[in-house]
């Protein structure tokens, strides 16, 4: 007898949902997607415990009839391609039908739903076996509640990592979609508790910013350019920004938060230390969107063609920056040259010049040094913080600083160090912080951007 046998579907589910389904993140992202493609406007979500417990997706889209409302939990059913040369124009974000599929097979779901806010259907399914289809009002439109994630898959549900870590990984998810999706309100719960609120916005810019913080208005610029039928909008970092920013690296091609290694890594050379995000629409036939599962990586069918959007652009000149020897560097320069005699007499640095505003270049024998002073700094403050003994200093009036719920969740996990180095802070809100004392070395409001710095850098806790 044969050794091959043909996989049953249950398992063939399962393992696709390897692909699709990661971590509650990743079905946020699906049900996100679904509720984009069904026109909806208002979207609201809510979850539990890093969504591995529960997540929650409600929008006001078109909803889908009793019929529908079963089939699309069928691997590959699809209201979005019905053959083979659509998937060369797909407009939607979802066309393979394996989202649902793949999300009901590892957990329990409940969808309700309707098309018209008069008579609307609940389905309950669990592990992929539909327990009940039953009449329900509701809304025009679809909720989707996915509970107990991978409860049948307990080796997968142990990858999982914290409650906190998974939370960060739904707020970036979240927040990847909000910013693609201006037109469309979004509200996002946690245990029925507001985090964010996204008023509908006029365009790319205002959700940027509702995103990001109106703080942020005068250190970024905004390039926007259209050649054609492609066209992009641009966000950088301005040049020289002292104020730690958050990192916001993304391409969205065509509405879809994506990693294309190309486009990437041009912007990344062409804007070194500087954060951005690009706004690209490009035709689709453009690009091959069909080379991952969970649809994040792309390609360009020819880079050339979008590398002639950017070529008059002024950022041809970062290219090729040259060393310049600057014989009067900045003061950060000095300030680290001295540490480093100090602290570390063994090296003998010779200083050869500075890329201006960037890094400086030393020798050291044969050897070529190239130091980042800012980073130097900052490893130096916190070198001196967690090892010497420093005073805490109790401050008459905290200060208060405002912090994204990224931020709040980086602090719960660096609790005990902040305390060893003197710092006492406490809550003051959802995206608040109340500074009461700080190490002694703090004037001003450098306790203020040195804990800014901890909670976005990760680099320097390492
Ligand atoms: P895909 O999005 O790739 O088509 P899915 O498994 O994510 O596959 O969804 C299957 C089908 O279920 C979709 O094509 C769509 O017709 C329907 N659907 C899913 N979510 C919604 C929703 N929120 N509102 C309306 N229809 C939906
Ligand atoms: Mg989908």
């Amino acid at each position: 007898m044969g050794k091959i046998k043909v996989l049953p579907e249950n398992i063939i589910n399962k393992i696709s949902a390897g692909e699709v389904v990661e971590r509650p993140a990743s079905v946020l992202k699906e049900l996100i997607e679904n509720s984009i493609d069904a026109g909806a406007r208002e979207i609201e979500i809510d979850f539990s415990r890093g969504g591995k417990d529960m997540i929650f997706v409600k929008d006001d889209g078109t909803g889908m009839d009793k019929e529908d409302a079963i089939l699309c939990f069928e691997r590959h059913s699809t209201s979005k391609i019905s053959k083979y040369e659509d998937l060369f124009k797909v407009k939607s974000l979802g066309f393979r039908g394996e989202a649902l599929s793949s999300i009901v097979s590892v957990s329990k779901v409940y969808l309700l739903t309707s098309t018209n806010g008069n008579e609307g259907t609940k389905v309950s399914i669990e592990g992929g076996k539909i327990l009940d289809v039953e009449p329900f009002i509701h809304p025009r439109g679809t909720t989707i509640i996915v509970k107990n994630l991978f409860f049948n898959t307990p080796a997968r549900r142990k990858f999982l990592r914290s409650d906190g870590t998974e939370k960060k990984y739904i707020l970036k998810t979240f927040k990847n979609l909000a910013l693609s999706f201006y037109f469309c309100s979004f509200k996002l719960k946690e245990d029925g508790k507001l985090l964010e609120n996204y008023f509908k916005g006029e365009d790319e810019r205002e959700r940027f910013f509702q995103i990001y913080g109106e703080d942020l208005k005068d250190l970024i610029s905004f390039k926007e350019r259209k050649v054609g039928n492609l066209s992009y909008k641009l966000f950088i970092s301005k040049e020289i920004v002292s104020y730690p920013l958050p990192s916001f690296n993304h391409i969205i091609l065509n509405s879809r938060v994506v990693y294309e290694r190309w486009l990437y890594n041009y912007l990344k050379d062409n804007y070194p230390k500087r954060s951005w995000c690009i706004f690209l629409n490009i035709p689709t036939e453009e690009v091959d969107v069909n080379i991952h599962p969970a649809k994040t990586e792309v390609r360009f069918k020819n880079p050339s063609k979008i590398l002639s959007l950017f070529q008059e652009e002024e950022i041809k000149k970062f290219n090729n920056s040259p060393i310049i020897y600057v014989p009067k560097a900045d003061e950060s320069l000095f300030k680290v040259q001295e540490t480093l005699q100090i602290s570390y007499k063994t090296y003998d640095f010779i200083f050869l010049g500075q890329i201006p505003n960037t890094f400086l270049i030393f020798s050291e024998g044969r050897d070529l040094i190239i130091l980042d002073p800012h980073s130097a700094q900052e490893r130096i403050i916190y070198e001196n913080l967690l090892e010497k003994n420093i005073n805490k200093q109790f401050l008459l009036i905290p200060k208060i600083m405002e912090i994204t719920l990224e931020e709040m969740e980086e602090l719960k996990e660096n609790q005990e160090i902040l305390k060893n180095m003197n710092f006492e802070i406490e809550e003051g809100g959802l995206k608040t912080l109340k500074i009461m004392a700080t190490p002694s070395i703090f004037k001003g409001d450098e306790p203020l951007t040195f804990l800014r710095e901890f909670l976005r850098n990760k680099k320097i806790k390492k």
